[in-house]
């Protein structure tokens, strides 16, 4: 794997909160402009909800490559499966918070292996991308976050995982799936399912995913995330303490 390109987005002294994010194309998928974009987007969702109490927050952004024969010979198939049910038919989803929610497919397994690492939070941009939900689907994204895949992010030595088919996302998707990662939900609440059903709101469910509005709810769970390196610094207690959370809305 190689670094080509590196790029911090927007940063100021009072901005202590550090998203890191490691953007890889895994096997030639990679679309510079377009994950450019998706990580502008990512950033100014972020500043536009700082009245409902979002934490400030900036994003640091490497990139790398995965080499297309690479990739495959991790994966050994045409398209990845991220996400598998059980032999026995019956839904993967497990309220147990020590193991993971949905179970992870081999071919998964291998690739956050290859690409572990844990001081944030890594996007893999992939050719194609299948998850299975009554039968085999292509998927667009998947977001494995801290809560609901501990068992397998700790045996791969990851941090939370995007993995997106880069070819049919728009630039919101990228914001739409970090916010499950950093909202993260524990299992006991709402299933883990950040979901909602609100256009306007980034968790949307929807085909597009294009809303730009957290909650203070929501945003309260993210200033309890730990990936946010260097929180509650005097400026940004300052800011939480006009902003204190008042119920999802
Ligand atoms: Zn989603």
């Amino acid at each position: 794997m190689t670094v080509s390109r590196r790029s911090a987005i927007t940063t100021s002294p009072s901005r202590r909160n550090v998203l890191h994010l490691r953007l890889i194309s895994a096997g030639a998928a990679f679309h510079p402009v377009r994950m450019a974009a998706s990580v502008l987007r990512l950033q100014e969702t972020l500043d536009v909800n700082g009245p409902v109490g979002c934490p400030a927050i900036a994003v640091c952004s490497a990139w790398s490559s995965i080499a297309p024969s690479e990739y495959h010979g991790l994966i050994r198939a045409p398209e990845l499966s991220a996400l598998v049910v059980r032999r026995d038919g019956r839904s993967t989803w497990s309220a147990d918070p020590d193991e993971d929610a949905f179970e992870v497919s081999p071919p998964t397994r291998r690739l956050l292996t290859h690409v572990g690492w844990s001081r944030g939070v890594t996007v893999l941009a992939v050719p194609g991308l299948r998850h299975h939900d009554d039968r085999w689907k292509s998927a667009r994204a998947i977001a494995l976050s801290r809560r609901d895949f501990p068992r397998t992010l700790v045996e791969a030595g990851a941090g939370p995982t995007i993995i997106m088919r880069a070819e049919e996302v728009n630039t919101s998707v990228l914001t739409h799936e970090v916010m499950h990662v950093l909202i993260d939900y524990p299992r006991d609440v709402n299933r883990g399912d950040e979901h909602v059903g609100d256009p306007d709101r980034v968790c949307c469910y929807g085909r597009e995913a294009t809303g730009w509005r957290l909650t203070p709810s929501e945003c309260a769970w993210i200033r309890g995330n730990p990936l946010l390196a260097g929180a509650n610094d005097a400026s940004s207690a300052r800011f939480e303490a006009r902003n204190t959370p008042a119920g999802d809305g």
